[in-house]
């Protein structure tokens, strides 16, 4: 949407009206009396498809393929609960107390150790000095938005992308250009080509924002060769890289290549979470950045959150300290493989001819196209009739495009669960084909 359009164009989608069973109006307001006293970012504001979604699709009868939810209920709940009853006791007061805006030291100190395991060391420069703690990977892309980008400037990204990233992007009033991927992820070419355009045309690229490992929402990973160009073509471009890693953990068919951040220190912003690899309701995640980047996050925190919460911040070093949250990796992966197999199996057993979908080797998400001219936006009412959500395309693109395509999560239904829920949707292609 171009900044300065008016909001009420874009009003969120009215889910009550595809949903022929009733239920939670989730639609937006028609009328706004406010319109004219919001601040111009805000008129680029609207509300994510995938949010109002959520109502419709956590009723008990629809399968969900919808959400982006970790299993949680992996975790040894009762052990977690120990350890979080502990922290008050153990640490006294400093659990319930304020702390300081980069994070806990102890804390930044154990993200080290997760990096680690990536691949990013000290011998790469990780130091808990260069970490700043967040309100999960959300409120860090929030504060990257913040400090680099002005109304108008140009954001790279692949096409399709994370939409919560595409949400910050917009608040910022930057322009998101696409560049596509394949199966091996973003293509090196096109990046160089939509950095020429730019240069050409005098637009500033202020960075290119990428998701290589196990993408949101296209289940493709960048491979090791052409991690190297895609670095090599920003540092000749002069381009800063904003690498967001939530899934590089949860790779089940071997170890995922090495973060960018692992090759090469310079020009990279780094981003992670713990909301996949442990609990995204504790809300913490961290960005690694060069020093001097580090040191305006910390201000732009500062100024947003003061700190992030102690005791979100004590599970967290309580959990990396004492419990065996590499083996809890383990169990993440054994589980999303068997429900990744369990989907792209039925996929293949159920869906008619003409829908493809990629094979994801980690993360939390199938990208799959339909069949040539069918719509997957224009399909959900009918999806919802049938009882399956799944988030049509266009959520993950900032032009408008995706409408040929769907994603698909399996981190959180059962297998026999996914498999009825592709069952459903198998029906309701079928019946679109028919029309
Ligand atoms: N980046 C990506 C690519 C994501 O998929 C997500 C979560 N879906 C986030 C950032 C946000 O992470 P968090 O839940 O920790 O805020």
């Amino acid at each position: 949407m171009a900044p300065g359009a008016d909001a009420r164009v874009r009003r969120p989608p009215r889910i009550d009206s595809v949903n022929p069973g009733g239920g939670t109006r989730v639609s937006g307001t028609t009328h706004d009396d406010y319109t004219d006293r919001y601040a111009r970012r805000v008129r680029g504001m609207t509300a994510s498809e995938i949010r109002a979604l959520f109502a419709v699709a956590s009723r008990p009868e629809v399968v969900s393929l919808a959400g982006g939810a970790p299993y949680v209920s992996a975790l040894p709940l009762d052990a977690v609960g120990e350890m979080l009853a502990g922290l008050a006791a153990q640490h006294g007061a400093t659990t319930l107390q304020y702390g300081i805006g980069q994070g806990a030291p102890a804390l930044r100190e154990g993200i080290c150790e997760v990096m680690a395991e990536s691949g990013i060391d000290v011998g790469v420069g990780a130091s808990p000095d260069d970490v700043v703690v967040t309100v999960g990977g959300q409120q860090a892309l929030d504060l990257i938005g913040r400090l680099f980008l002005d109304p108008g400037d140009i954001v790279l990204a692949e096409g399709p992308t994370y939409v919560g990233a595409l949400g910050v992007f917009q608040a910022a009033q930057a322009q998101v250009r696409h560049v596509p991927m394949d199966a091996d992820g973003v293509v090196p070419a096109a990046l160089a080509q939509a950095l020429a355009d730019a240069g050409r045309r005098g637009e500033r690229v202020k960075f290119f924002y990428t998701i290589p490992t196990y993408q949101n929402p296209a289940g493709v990973t960048l491979t090791n060769a052409r991690r190297d160009e895609v670095l090599e073509i920003c540092a000749r471009a002069g381009v800063l890289v904003v690498e967001d890693d939530p899934y590089g953990q949860l790779g089940f068919d071997g170890p995922a290549p090495l973060p960018l951040r692992a090759r090469r220190r310079d020009g990279i912003v780094y981003l992670s979470t713990f909301s996949k690899t442990f609990a995204p309701g504790l809300r913490v995640g961290w960005i690694l950045a060069p020093h001097a980047v580090r040191e305006k996050l910390v201000i732009a925190s500062e100024a947003q959150i003061l700190c992030p919460s102690a005791f979100a911040q004590a599970a967290v070093t309580g959990y990396l300290a004492t419990m065996p949250w590499r083996e809890q990796l383990k169990t993440y992966r054994e589980i999303y493989r068997e429900r990744r197999d369990a989907l792209v199996t039925a996929l293949a057993d159920l869906m008619p001819a003409g829908l493809t979908w990629t094979t994801p080797a980690g993360g939390l998400f199938v990208w799959a196209a339909l069949p040539a001219g069918l719509d997957s936006k224009a399909m959900m009412p009918r999806a919802i009739a049938a009882r399956v959500a799944y988030v049509p395309g266009t959520g993950f693109y900032a032009d408008g495009g995706g409408s040929g395509h769907l994603r698909l999560n399996f981190s959180f239904p059962p297998p026999e669960r996914i498999r009825e829920g592709v069952r459903r949707l198998a029906g309701v292609v079928e019946q679109e084909l028919a029309t």
